[in-house]
């Protein structure tokens, strides 16, 4: 494969540029801020202030992943989708953020990413660790209303505080009204605990929760059954933190827990959501420092190729 035969490898930077050549966008789109036509902006958000729980480090999250998109082809060949050709997908950059103040930073999240998406511009957003899906949900349920929410980690994150950090992100979202009630679920749940109610009052705050016991027991199919049995056809938005996948796969994040999902099996969990009405997609926790041979990374870029086609399937009606 080369140039005269690959057409276009790189639009960012120029079509005589391999891959691997230029500056890393994501997936070699063009980086702009011009959000005319855009119909999904891939948008970083390298904070890693709200990581209370143990390692930090996922600020470089977005630009790991970024740079591990270069080798991602654009045909979904599992989903028979063209995501780059159905869409004009553009590379927003990252939005500014405060590493010493969380506050300042939800703001920030919250004005930035609704004037994408007033817009008519989807975001799928790189993190940062999951504090920043509480300023997403806020953003995306000001325009959708309360959110049907599918949540893919090893953690509740629904824990009581009262401060915005990554363990609480579902508890405020819930509190708060932006995620509805009736259709959230969490996928994956697992790992000692600090109180051994904690799945309960996940539930008593509104969650269906699977466990990972439940989820191996069940099967893929039986998931993504349960899943679309409980979202239905409302507003969705998936949030995904990497550490719902085993650490074998994806060691590089901040709170790793043992016995997760393979990287084949949350392929094929993200790939059957296929049908859902989605609005919004994250994907957080990627700590690069963490990681060996980059292959949380790499595993998260395919990730978002796989949102990416969810979207264009979407836009086709397919
Ligand atoms: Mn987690
Ligand atoms: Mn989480």
């Amino acid at each position: 494969m080369n140039n005269s035969t690959h057409s276009n490898p790189n639009p960012a930077f120029g079509a005589h540029l391999m891959a691997y050549a230029g500056i890393p966008t994501f997936m070699r789109r063009p980086a702009s801020r011009d959000l005319e036509d855009i119909d999904v902006a891939i948008v970083g958000i390298p904070f890693d202030s709200g990581a209370a729980s143990w390692r930090s480090g996922t600020r470089f999250g977005p630009r790991k992943i970024r740079e591990n998109s270069l080798q991602i082809w654009g045909h979904n060949r599992v989903l028979k989708a063209s995501p780059l050709e159905t869409l004009n997908v553009g590379d927003y950059g990252d939005i500014a953020v405060d590493p010493t103040n969380i506050n300042t930073t939800v703001d920030q999240i919250v004005a930035e990413v609704s004037a994408i998406i007033a817009a008519d511009t989807q975001v799928i957003s790189l993190g940062g660790d999951h504090s920043i899906t509480y300023p997403l949900l806020k953003a995306h349920a000001a325009k959708y209303g309360p959110l049907a929410v599918v949540h893919f980690d090893s953690h509740t994150d629904t824990y009581r505080f009262d401060h915005v950090q990554h363990a609480t992100p579902f508890y405020f979202g819930l509190a708060e009204g932006l995620i509805d009630k009736e259709a959230y679920i969490q996928v994956g749940i697992r790992g000692p605990v600090e109180e051994p109610n904690e799945i309960e009052d996940a539930e008593a705050q509104g969650a269906r929760v699977l466990t990972i016991e439940q989820c191996f027991d069940m099967g893929v199919p039986a998931i993504i059954e349960a899943i679309h049995a409980h979202v239905g056809n409302r507003p969705v938005y998936v949030s995904l933190d990497i550490d719902a996948i085993d650490p074998a796969y994806a060691p590089g994040t901040g709170t790793p827990e043992v016995g997760g999902f393979t990287s084949y099996q949350m392929l094929q969990l993200v790939r059957g959501l296929r049908g859902l009405n989605t609005v919004g997609f994250d994907l957080v926790e990627v700590s690069p420092a963490y990681d060996h041979g980059d292959v949380t990374s790499i595993l998260a870029a395919n990730l978002v190729f796989e949102f990416l086609s969810l979207l264009a399937l979407q836009r086709e009606g397919a």
